[in-house]
């Protein structure tokens, strides 16, 4: 059963929220265009539509106006005279004032007055044509007033007004149209948000339940996101991580279990020589062997406890740490150091040396190389044999051949001499202190340094193991 913390639980909440928020920031986005698009085709259609109603209502004015300028003198009788002739005009309303804007002339029948109140009258009668319009519950009112003009002189003016009922309707049921269209979208864009959101949660789900299972510790679990997009992608790169947390993990216990296995041995012999010593009545030779055998395994376990440590050091080092180091004065301190060694095992050393390869590496991490390689050249050599180091350079590479005519490596080690703790003889590599773990040291320190390892060997004739590190440019390189 997987535990869900408080603290998960809240981001999990936070979760739903953020959701919500991207659904919601989807709904009111293409609300506001909606809105910007309704509002915008609402005017534009009644600007259209005014366009086309001004024209018409200034043509009949004009006409009219025409009409009157042609009167000698301009009365009410003469002005009515004129009207009835022009019976096709067709508007609501139709008045025509003198110069003043007194109306001479009233379709509404109301009294003659002063209508100079009416802004298009008022403009008329300053000799300029004036239309101006309002639109309302599906009306169309709209207004205008030309002068009458008399010999250059404005005598009057014709002012008509139309209320379209029509047209306004046509206004009407477009913007009754646009406003259902909007909100049919609209429904359509929360349906859509709210598929996608639960979509979009059910695969983050996925991968977040995945997450609480490889954290209880099963690394085997995979997601499956499903699909062709950014949460697939998402989806493969935690497969990748766990899969690699799942080799990390194994390797891990494999070690740990290798290693407290190899501790072991020498802390049982330990106990046991300690044990012997209790028990049993020994002269005191016997004594000192038992202590000085108890003193020989606490030595391995120093140098397989420094080994260990070795290895986790260059395990973990970056090689942004390193610097650079010219190879050959790491081979001859590590050819000083073993000269004793050769000379107790009847080891022979021969160097051939070329000086320019830097490389760049931590020295510490080169003399570990070259020590645990050299070593073992002498380790796994036969009395009278000899361990040949090369360096040289080739092309961009600086290579390091360390060759000895010992026992050689048998087939079927081939594969696993690089691992941990192995050990091709291990009664002979307990007997020269050997810990199985040098040559890991060895491949670990040489792939972390851009490097690569190689090895030869004929059984019963000797190995070469062969080292290629890439030579440091002084010029390029340090551009
Ligand atoms: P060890 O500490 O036991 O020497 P290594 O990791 O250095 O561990 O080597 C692993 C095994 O590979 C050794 O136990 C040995 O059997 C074999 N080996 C390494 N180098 C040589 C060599 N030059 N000649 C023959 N066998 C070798």
């Amino acid at each position: 059963m997987v535990i869900i913390s408080e603290s998960k639980k809240a981001a999990y909440r936070g979760y739903s929220k953020t959701q919500f928020r991207y659904g919601m920031t989807y709904v009111v986005i293409t609300f506001v265009i909606m809105l910007i698009l309704n509002i915008y085709c609402s005017k534009t259609c009644q600007q259209l539509f005014y366009e086309s109603k001004k024209a018409s209502l200034v043509e009949k004015c004009l006409l009219a106006s025409t009409e009157m300028s042609t009167l000698d003198v301009l009365n009410t009788t003469a002005v009515t005279g004129i009207v009835n002739q022009m019976d096709s005009l067709k508007v609501t309303r139709l008045v025509v004032t003198d110069q003043s804007g007194n109306a001479l002339y009233d379709s509404s029948g109301s009294d003659a007055g002063t209508y100079t109140l009416f802004p298009e009258i008022l403009a008329a009668i300053q000799g300029n044509d004036a239309c101006s319009w309002n639109y309302h519950d599906g009306v169309i009112d709209a207004r205008a007033a030309t002068p009458i003009v008399y010999y250059g002189t404005v005598v009057g003016c014709v002012y008509m007004t139309e209320y379209d009922t029509v047209q306004g309707g046509l206004i009407q049921s477009m913007q009754n149209n646009v406003l259902r269209i909007t909100l049919l979208l609209e429904i359509i864009v929360i349906l859509f948000s709210l598929l996608f959101s639960a979509n979009f949660s059910r695969r983050l789900n996925k991968i977040m339940t995945s997450m609480r299972i490889i954290q209880e510790g099963d690394y085997t679990h995979k997601v499956d996101m499903g699909g062709n997009d950014e949460l697939t992608i998402l989806g493969n790169e935690f497969n990748d991580l766990t899969e690699r947390l799942k080799t990390s993990e194994e390797k891990r216990s494999r070690f740990v279990s290798d290693a407290s296995h190899e501790l072991k041995t020498p802390l049982a012999s330990i106990k046991l020589l300690a044990d012997s010593i209790l028990q049993y009545d020994m002269d005191l030779e016997t004594v000192r062997e038992f202590v000085g055998d108890i003193g020989d395994e606490a030595e391995r376990l120093n140098r397989m406890t420094a080994k260990l440590l070795s290895l986790t050091r260059a395990e973990g080092r970056s090689s942004e740490e390193s610097e650079i180091i010219y190879m050959a004065p790491t081979v001859q301190r590590v050819a000083r150091m073993l000269r004793q060694n050769a000379l107790q095992s009847d080891i022979t050393f021969q160097l051939d040396l070329e000086h320019d390869c830097p490389v760049l590496i931590l020295e510490d991490d080169l003399y570990q190389v070259v020590f645990n390689l050299m070593e073992n050249g002498i380790k796994y050599n036969t009395p009278g044999g000899t361990l040949t180091v090369r360096l040289g350079r080739e092309e961009d590479n600086a290579i390091l051949e360390v060759s000895d005519t010992g026992m050689g490596i048998p087939e079927d080690a081939i594969d696993h001499i690089f691992e941990r703790f192995y050990r091709v003889d291990k009664a002979r590599s307990r007997a020269t202190g050997g810990s199985g773990l040098g040559l890991s040291i060895v491949r670990t320190i040489v792939q972390r340094n851009r490097g690569e390892i190689q090895f030869s060997s004929i059984l019963g004739k000797g190995s070469t193991f062969t080292v290629t590190f890439p030579v440091f440019d002084t010029e390029v390189d340090k551009a």
